[in-house]
C-alpha cells in the first residue's frame, strides 16, 4: 500500500469512528430517565364516539353561558404519554349532555377544545352533564398529542347508580370528584400510546 493511500484509510476509519461517537452521544442525550408516574402509565382506555360527537367545535376553556342550568364543575388534569412525559399543546376535544340529559346538535353548546400548557395541564369549566336513557353520566371527549392518534374516551362520575348497568362504564374512567362552595372539582389524567 503506498503511503498516501494509508493515509486516506486511516482519515476514512477516523472519521467513521466520529461519526459513530457523534450518534451515542445523541442517543444518550435523547435517553432521559422515566420520571415517577404515580397513577402508572397504563394508556387512557378507548371508548366509543356515540352518536353526537361534531367537529369544528369552539376553542374555549369554559363551556360555561348565562343563564345554563346545572351543577358548575371544573375538571383538570394533565396529558401524558404512556412513558409520563407531559404533552404540551394536547387537543382535549369535548362534547355532553346539557342538565336535561340533552345534547345540542344545532350549535355548539357543551361543546369546546382546548390545548394543554407547557406542562401538559388542562382546565375545563362546565356543568355535570345530565343522564339520559341507557347511559350512566358522562363526557365525551377525543384527545390528541400533537400529530398523535386521536383518543376517543368518555370520563365517568363516582357513586351513580347508573353505573351498573351501563355496559361500557370503566371504572379506570372515574373522574376523581370532590364537592366545594362553588360546585365541584375534579380531576383526571391522560396517558396516551405513542
Ligand atoms: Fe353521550
Amino acid at each position: 500500500m503506498e503511503r498516501r493511500d494509508f493515509f486516506r484509510l486511516l482519515t476514512g476509519m477516523t472519521t467513521a469512528l466520529g461519526m459513530a461517537r457523534t450518534s451515542a452521544l445523541v442517543h444518550a442525550q435523547a435517553l432521559q430517565p422515566t420520571p415517577s408516574c404515580p397513577d402508572g402509565s397504563e394508556p387512557t382506555p378507548r371508548q366509543t364516539e356515540g352518536p353526537y360527537f361534531k367537529p369544528a367545535s369552539p376553542e374555549r376553556a369554559s363551556l360555561l353561558e348565562p343563564g345554563m342550568a346545572g351543577v358548575k364543575i371544573v375538571v383538570t388534569g394533565v396529558v401524558r404519554l404512556a412513558s409520563c412525559q407531559p404533552v404540551p399543546r394536547a387537543l382535549i376535544d369535548v362534547w355532553h349532555a346539557d342538565d336535561r340529559g340533552d345534547y345540542d346538535n344545532a350549535g355548539y353548546r357543551l361543546r369546546g377544545h382546548q390545548f394543554t400548557d407547557d406542562q401538559g395541564r388542562y382546565r375545563l369549566e362546565t356543568i355535570v352533564p345530565g343522564v339520559y336513557p341507557g347511559r350512566t353520566r358522562h363526557f365525551h371527549l377525543k384527545v390528541q398529542a400533537p400529530k398523535g392518534p386521536v383518543l376517543t374516551t368518555q370520563l365517568y362520575f363516582p357513586g351513580e347508580a347508573a353505573n351498573a348497568s351501563d355496559p361500557i362504564f370503566n371504572r379506570a374512567l372515574v373522574l376523581r370528584v370532590r364537592d366545594g362552595a362553588e360546585g365541584k372539582t375534579a380531576t383526571f389524567d391522560f396517558a396516551l400510546r405513542a
